[in-house]
């Protein structure tokens, strides 16, 4: 086995791969995420990974949900458009007419025999960059043959069960890291190893990210993240690059807004409006 090599993530960082508005810019310069998920009483996954890639700056949100989504979302967040499944429930089929820079697909999607086999068809035609998460990497785990139909670099969130479903029991940190770079390395995938310091795997090589802290353990928080990695992959940020400015900012804003609210009783929508404090910090 190869020794990780690895590096830490913070401001300095960062600093040199940030990407400033352009002052002649439209909403069509930052990109079109698509963000597919949902189901019966998780609706609002898919809502907080929507919000989230706006606030990281993207031009145009979409979100791809069954139909009891729609009406839920269009109230609550006039900013995305929404697209609907023919289910009312779950999602059963993944067909649309519009080209998004980048597809997120997984928050609060279920695991239903019905989804699996709408996701197995969407990856079989889909060559837009991806971003997978919660139920969306439990479905890879159980159906394995779907890994190599991710397109290249495509980036994996797990958080410790999710991992341990894709890549089984470990024995130690070095085990994990090295059954992680494994998958990495076979798949191309670039997959983000979710805790209290979080390590974004590559290949042979672990990014040890400096910021966060425990008022991030509670619901939907995960959910941010990905839509913040999202959004910055459709302002045209690479995939690996993506993910370790996602997980910095959403770190950073969650130390910022910890100052004001304490570890308890941060939720995961605080972490999506303090998001701006984080980039006029790069400025
Ligand atoms: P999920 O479990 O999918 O909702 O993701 C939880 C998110 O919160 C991930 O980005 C974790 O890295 C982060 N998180 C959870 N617990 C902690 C902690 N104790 N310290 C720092 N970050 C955490
Ligand atoms: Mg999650």
């Amino acid at each position: 086995t190869t020794p990780t090599d690895y590096e830490l993530i913070g401001k300095m960082e960062m600093l040199p791969v940030y990407q400033p508005r352009q002052k002649f810019s439209n909403k069509g310069s930052y990109g079109h995420a698509l963000i597919v998920g949902g189901s019966y009483g998780k609706i609002g996954a898919v809502t907080l990974a929507s919000r989230a890639a706006l606030a990281a700056g993207v031009g145009l949100v979409t979100a791809y949900v069954p139909k009891c989504g729609y009406t839920p979302l269009q109230a609550s967040f006039p900013e995305a458009m929404v697209l609907t499944d023919a289910n009312e429930e779950i999602l059963t089929n993944i067909e649309f007419s519009i080209q998004p820079n980048v597809i997120a697909f997984g928050v609060g999607v279920g695991t239903e025999e019905k989804t699996i086999t709408a996701f197995e068809n969407f990856l079989k035609t889909n060559t837009t960059p991806l971003v997978v998460d919660a139920d969306g990497i439990n479905i890879l785990a159980k159906k394995k043959e779907l890994l190599k139909l991710l397109p290249e670099q495509t980036v994996l969130t797990p958080h410790p069960k999710e991992l341990e479903r894709l890549i089984g029991k470990w024995d130690g940190d070095f085990d994990k890291l090295e059954k992680t770079k494994a998958l990495s390395k076979k798949y191309n995938l670039v997959i983000v190893i979710k805790g209290a310091n979080t390590i974004t795997v590559y290949q042979d090589k672990g990014y040890v990210n400096t910021t966060g802290n425990p008022g991030l353990a509670t619901a939907g928080t995960g959910d941010v993240l990905t839509g913040i990695i999202t959004g910055l992959i459709a302002q045209g940020y690479e995939p690996l690059v993506a993910a370790l400015f996602a997980i910095y900012l959403h770190g950073k804003s969650a130390d910022i807004a910890v100052e004001d609210l304490g570890y308890q009783s941060l939720i995961a929508s605080h972490v999506i409006e303090t998001l701006g404090e984080v980039y006029i910090d790069l400025f």
